[in-house]
């Protein structure tokens, strides 16, 4: 069956010029004409920006120099990217296979991937066997939300904090949990952070937004204190707010009002995209570390996290991702990250969480391995705070029986 590609926007992704113009021309030949060419990470992500992201289909070669085709896909999830992609590597199979993992792990629609030197054939028969499952033939964006909407829900009080528990793995003991913010939506129920949180960074909202989730959590934080729960609350702060010169007064001036200590909090910093200007970043986070406010880096390993901020920021705790965490013990490739970033930690002597334990497998390799701390579904999925009480009696209950299988 002949199907009308003209329709479908495709972004090539290559450093090397060669692989662009032979791409093109292959893509040409099957009829798909609105091809954009992009060079870099950087320059296709500026692409995406400025169109709003509208490419239906993304070829991305994974190895290239400045940002590769891994980092390249964390930052597609951050956009919420919709439509299909392509890998093409001349890597070995291995690899490719690992990676093609990570994507489906972050839910993009993989075609497929296809090795180099890239036969027309294939990507004519990956090409139209997505198309053929699409319906009406055409990518159906999801729900985006306006920067009017997301500001009227902050000052309505519309978004809530959940929270996750981070416990340690030797003892079960809970030593702290995770605030995730979700938006109550009147019309579609609960509004996870990965639908509005790009969007607060894009159109200002990130500073308020963070304030009223910190004030949230600093409240909450007092009254478990008050009923004598003593692990730390943390809580994501996105390098938008750091670059903001006035944020580690404005936390100080909030734990001093609420009444809680700094050292009673962690902020997990994310990168969600670069920053202009990296030393008002590190000026914010020395002083919170001053402060005694403990810091974490979130999601090591992806973005653009990278041993240099490390050496210079005073980091108590680092967080393996997710994607190197579940089923990292049957995966050599994920078990060579999730050892590095172990590796890491205890050399600079500072506690590692692994993120997105979903199982017992996972739960006994990290005590296998030697991570002080554990967080994921495994151990509870995010809950609101009344669940906790709850929560904490179940959990007691099966520390045993997850302490039993020998070392
Ligand atoms: P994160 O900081 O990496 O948070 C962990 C995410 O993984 C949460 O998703 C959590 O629900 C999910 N998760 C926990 N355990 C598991 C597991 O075992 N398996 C899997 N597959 N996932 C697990 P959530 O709540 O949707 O949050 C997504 C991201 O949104 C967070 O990633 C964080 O970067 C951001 N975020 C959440 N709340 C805030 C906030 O208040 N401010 C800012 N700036 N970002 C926030
Ligand atoms: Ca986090
Ligand atoms: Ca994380």
């Amino acid at each position: 069956m002949m199907i009308d590609l003209s329709h479908v926007r495709v972004m090539v992704l290559d450093d090397e010029p060669f692989m662009l113009k032979l791409l093109a021309r292959i893509l040409g030949n099957l009829g798909l004409h609105q091809v954009t060419l992009c060079d870099s990470g950087q320059a296709a992500l500026a692409a995406l920006d400025a169109q709003e992201m509208v490419s239906d289909l993304i070829l991305c070669d994974l190895n290239m120099p400045t940002m590769d085709g891994v980092q390249f896909v964390r930052q597609l999830v951050d956009r919420q990217y919709q439509g299909g992609l392509i890998l093409v590597s001349g890597e070995d199979d291995r690899l490719l296979q690992t990676v093609e993992k990570l994507v489906r792990a972050h839910r993009i629609t993989l075609l497929g991937s296809l090795g180099k030197p890239v036969s027309p054939d294939a990507l004519a028969t990956l090409i139209s066997q997505w198309i053929q499952l699409q319906p009406a033939h055409l990518p159906k964006a999801a729900k985006t939300y306006h920067a009017e909407d997301l500001a009227l829900a902050i000052n309505d009080s519309k978004l809530v904090n959940h929270y996750q528990p981070k416990v340690a793995v030797a003892t079960g003991q809970v030593v702290g949990v995770e605030t995730l913010v979700r938006w109550e939506h009147s019309d579609d129920g609960l509004v996870y952070p990965d639908r509005f949180i790009r969007l607060a960074e894009k159109h200002g909202l990130i500073d308020e937004l963070t304030r009223n989730v910190l004030a949230n959590a600093f409240r909450q934080t007092k009254s478990w204190r008050r009923a004598g729960l003593g692990f730390r609350v943390a809580v994501n702060v996105s390098m938008d707010c750091l670059a903001s010169l006035d944020f580690p007064d404005f936390v100080m001036d909030l734990a001093s009002t609420v009444g809680i200590a700094p050292a009673d909090i962690v902020l997990e910093i994310t990168e969600s995209r670069q920053i202009s200007d990296i030393r008002f970043v590190l000026d914010s986070l020395a002083r919170l570390s001053l402060m005694r406010f403990g810091l974490s880096i979130d999601d090591f390993g992806t973005g653009y996290s990278t041993l240099a901020q490390l050496r210079d920021i005073p980091f108590d705790e680092l967080k393996i991702d997710q994607s190197f965490v579940h089923r990292a013990w049957t995966n050599k490739t994920l078990r060579a990250l999730y050892d590095t970033s172990l590796g890491l930690a205890k050399q600079l002597d500072i506690d590692a969480v692994a993120e997105g334990v979903e199982d017992r497998q996972d739960w006994d390799f990290l005590r296998h391995t030697g991570c002080k701390l554990a967080q994921g579904y495994f151990i509870s999925r995010p809950m609101h705070f009344d669940e906790l009480p709850g929560w904490l009696e179940e959990w007691q209950e099966r520390v045993p029986d997850l302490l039993s299988t020998r070392l």
